[in-house]
């Protein structure tokens, strides 16, 4: 629908997807357009549904997440409180005795995915304009630049908008809808094996890990276990690693236990993606390992067990005037604790980009451009260093492929590996602690007015 002329509002954006990466998109855009960019969110749950597990921010999301005004509130129900940001420590704990490897200084801000989800929500202006049990199907983009796409829901309802954000996750209607029409246009030019390659990255691939997720109510556990699980962890063996950290202002600890089938990346997982766990599978998983870890194993309530799934590297994020954001454009393994904070930085190069005065219905794709080109880069490095950090946390790197699992298990390796494996994992981590967003946006910015000059 055009928009009528004393109407300030230049775009309508539809998003699709209220997970964290479509709502902090949405609380940006308010943030840097209230009154030019009108917003509609579609969803396809009945209501706000994360899961109960927990989601950290690194100091270079915190600072995004300061710069919305949020930082008050979010201490209030962080797993540190007030205290603010909690270290990080490494150990080598495959073995009776746990081996500290590093740590890195206070920096992490652990939530519980759910309290984290209503309070953004709660900030959106566009609170009441969520529209649940949205579940979108496809879209069609207009034959001409002025008519607006339309949006195809399973419900048989139709929407309308003119910038369309695809934040729906790792199964991403809109990445289908935009990589189907990619892979039609090849072919029609007889491109097949392009065609091919195209439709294959509508697929996610299992990474070969799965991750038994649990929480573990403080009041459970004695003070000698408390006084370590309340500090973030990264414990790590051969194949395998757990991460425990404090949530919801710390009465609750949250257990991540990951387990990696070697040569099994890329192959089909077998099974539902997300499942019920016993917590004697997971004891069983991690028998032999140091007490700290094996307590919290075996306090896991109600143990899930998760296939850890990823998305390929896309050409595109960008296809007329359909983005893709978050998990649906570079769905990641989670060792660098980043797929969301990803998502939230996204969300900042978008919102900047579309609130620009420059910025309308003709100069968009410019703007896309720019999107692409600082975005898709930077994500696709994280998504890559996630995985490689994830083969340091299971001991398959610096010398540690040699190392067997009974060898690791008995300490017989040389001792120097560990200060290799310290120093690998705090270089892999040192992009995490810096916090360059406003130069990101400063560059984007920057972009787009030497192309609009
Ligand atoms: C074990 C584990 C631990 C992790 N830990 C961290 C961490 O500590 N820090 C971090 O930054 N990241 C972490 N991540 C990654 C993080 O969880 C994701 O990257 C992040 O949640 C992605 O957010 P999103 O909004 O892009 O997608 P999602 O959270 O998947 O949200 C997608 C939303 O879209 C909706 N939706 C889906 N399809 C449709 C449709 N067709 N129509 C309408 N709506 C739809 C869904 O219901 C959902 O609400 C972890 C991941 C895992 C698996």
């Amino acid at each position: 629908m055009p928009v009528a002329v004393n109407n300030p509002v230049k775009l309508r954006v539809a998003i699709i997807g209220a997970g964290l990466g479509g709502l902090i998109f949405a609380l940006l855009m308010q943030k840097h357009a209230p009154d030019t960019v009108e917003v509609d969110i579609y969803e396809s749950a009945h209501e706000l549904a994360e899961i109960g597990a927990g989601v950290a921010m690194w100091p270079r999301i915190w600072e995004i997440v300061r710069y919305l005004g949020l930082e008050d509130e979010l201490l209030e129900i962080s797993g540190a409180g007030r205290l603010g940001a909690l270290p990080m420590v490494f150990t080598k704990s495959d073995e009776p005795t746990a081996v500290d490897v590093t740590t890195l200084p206070p920096g992490l801000y652990p939530f519980h995915r759910a309290n984290l989800q209503k309070l953004f929500a709660r900030h959106l202006r566009a609170y009441d304009r969520i529209q649940y049990a949205k579940r979108l199907t496809s879209y069609t983009e207009p034959a001409s630049d002025r008519d607006p796409m339309v949006l195809k829901f399973k419900d048989g309802t139709q929407a309308t908008c003119d910038v369309l954000v695809g934040c729906d996750g790792i199964k991403s209607a809109v990445r289908r809808t935009m990589y189907t029409d990619l892979a039609n246009e090849v072919e029609a030019r007889g491109e097949l094996e392009e065609a091919a390659r195209l439709r294959a990255l509508n697929d996610p691939f299992w990474s070969g890990t799965v991750a038994y997720r649990g929480l573990v109510p403080t009041s459970e556990l004695e003070e000698d276990v408390l006084k370590v699980a309340r500090i973030p962890h990264i414990v790590m063996g051969k194949h395998k690693n757990v991460v425990f950290y404090p949530i919801s202002g710390g009465e609750i600890i949250n257990v991540v236990a990951f387990v990696d089938t070697q040569g099994a990346r890329g192959t089909r997982y077998e099974g539902p993606w997300v499942t019920t766990a016993t917590t004697e599978e997971v004891e069983q998983q991690f028998s032999g390992w140091d007490t700290i870890t094996h307590t919290l194993i075996k306090s896991m309530v109600t143990p899930t067990l998760w296939s850890v799934h990823t998305v390929g590297h896309l050409p595109t994020y960008v296809k007329g005037r359909a983005i893709l954001l978050g998990d649906a454009a570079h769905a990641m393994t989670p060792h660098q604790g980043s797929g969301a904070g990803q998502a939230i930085e996204d969300g900042l190069v978008l919102a900047s980009l579309l609130a620009h005065d420059s910025v309308t219905l003709e100069t968009l794709p410019q703007a896309l451009n720019i999107y692409d080109t600082i975005r898709r880069p930077f994500s696709q490095n994280v998504q890559r260093g996630s995985d490689e950090a994830g083969s340091m946390y299971h001991l398959h790197e610096l010398g540690w492929d040699k190392v067997s699992v009974g060898e690791s298990a008995a300490g017989s390796y040389s001792k120097d590996m560990i200060d290799v494996l310290g120093k690998g994992l705090e270089e892999k981590l040192d992009w995490v602690m810096r916090g360059d967003f406003m130069e990101t946006r400063v560059k984007a910015m920057g972009m787009l007015e030497s192309t609009s000059a």
